[in-house]
């Protein structure tokens, strides 16, 4: 079912979702299970799927040489979803790019998907690899995301790459995009950066999932500037129980957010990650409650390999 549909059905009860990663590249798929088995009793409406491109490797050589290796250190994105499907009966949602793909590919992948019964995915652009500074796009791939939902939006209209096609089958994608209350890291200011999220659901997005945040007041505004740039469609927050005392650099450079200083006192004062791991608990807990409360559509986790913690915080709230 779509998350759209999902949504609707819930009629304003705030549904529980969650994004996992795929294993590294040699790990088997059992570790994803055990995430999975581990919080399947909240129901969840939807699981996330990230897709990871491929990086460059320089190896040295006997003859001291450096060779380019290019890995991709997390394959498996649609293997997992199209297993989580079928194994738990949940709606997979595999996230798809724009980086490292041209139209050709995109098109042969949602081809895939939609063989497989999966009819959602979330449109991203992706991040430059480690080796570029800025985002390259490929030879005739997609820029920006917006482009990528309009190709998801004209399969959905039956129209594919070759013109030639006729009577071809429309896909049935909903279509999610990504968001950041705390501003995309490139963006030149926040308000720049809705009216491009904006163009995102005028080319075909159905619903908006947010980058992780730690201050409530931070996603209630940016919602409340989306609606008033004339965004309508749900906007899904996503959070993150800190856990280690390493997150508090870890989290504001990779994912360019900041921390409110009541969160970080406190965990500066903990002893230990295990101390670490209760102030995130409880303070995803306090987030959720008033993000609840105030009827989100869902509340979404991003697990990065861990799900004790959100299951505590899932059981304090569904
Ligand atoms: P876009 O919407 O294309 O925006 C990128 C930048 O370009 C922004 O600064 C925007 O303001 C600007 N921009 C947009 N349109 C225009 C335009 N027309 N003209 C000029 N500027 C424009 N990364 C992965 O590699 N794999 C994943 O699985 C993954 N999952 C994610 C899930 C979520 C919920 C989120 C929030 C992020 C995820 N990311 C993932 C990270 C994401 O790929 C990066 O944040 C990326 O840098 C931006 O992607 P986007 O889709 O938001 O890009």
């Amino acid at each position: 079912m779509k998350v759209t549909e999902h949504i609707r059905k819930a009629q304003g009860n705030t549904l529980f979702s969650f994004e996992i990663l795929p294993p590294l590249k040699g790990d088997n798929v059992q570790s994803i299970y055990n995430t999975i088995d581990n919080l399947i009793e909240f129901d969840p409406a939807f699981i996330d799927v990230t897709y990871h491109r491929e990086e460059y490797l320089y190896l040295e050589k006997p003859n001291g040489l450096l060779e380019k290796k290019v890995v991709r250190k997390r394959p498996g994105t649609v293997g997992i979803c199209a297993a989580i499907q079928s194994k738990y009966k949940v709606d997979a949602i595999p996230h798809i790019l724009c980086g490292g793909f041209d139209k050709e590919d995109t098109e042969n992948f949602l081809i895939d998907l939609d063989f497989l019964g999966i009819d959602n995915v979330l449109a991203l652009r992706g991040d430059a690899i480690k080796s570029e500074i800025y985002f390259r796009p490929e030879r005739n791939g997609h820029n920006f995301a917006h482009e990528l939902v309009t190709q998801i939006q004209s399969m959905n209209d039956g129209q594919y790459l070759d013109d030639y096609l006729e009577n071809s089958n429309p896909t049935s994608f909903d279509i999610g995009v990504a968001a950041y209350p705390e501003k995309h890291m490139e963006a030149a200011s926040l308000q720049q950066d809705i009216l491009y999220l904006k163009q995102k659901v005028e080319a075909g997005a159905d619903y908006i999932v947010t980058q992780m945040f730690f201050d409530n007041d931070k996603y209630f505004q940016f919602v409340d500037k989306c609606r008033a740039s004339g965004i309508e469609v749900p906007i899904i927050p996503g959070l993150k129980p800190i856990a280690t005392k390493g997150q508090l650099s870890m989290i504001p450079h990779r994912f360019k957010v900041d921390l409110p200083d009541d969160l970080v006192v406190e965990i500066i004062k903990c002893k230990d990650n295990q101390a670490v791991k209760q102030v995130g608990i409880e303070w995803s807990i306090q987030q959720c409650k008033e993000l609840k409360a105030k009827g989100v559509p869902a509340l979404h986790f991003y697990s990065m390999g861990k799900s004790d913690n959100i299951k505590t915080v899932a059981q304090s709230i569904f």
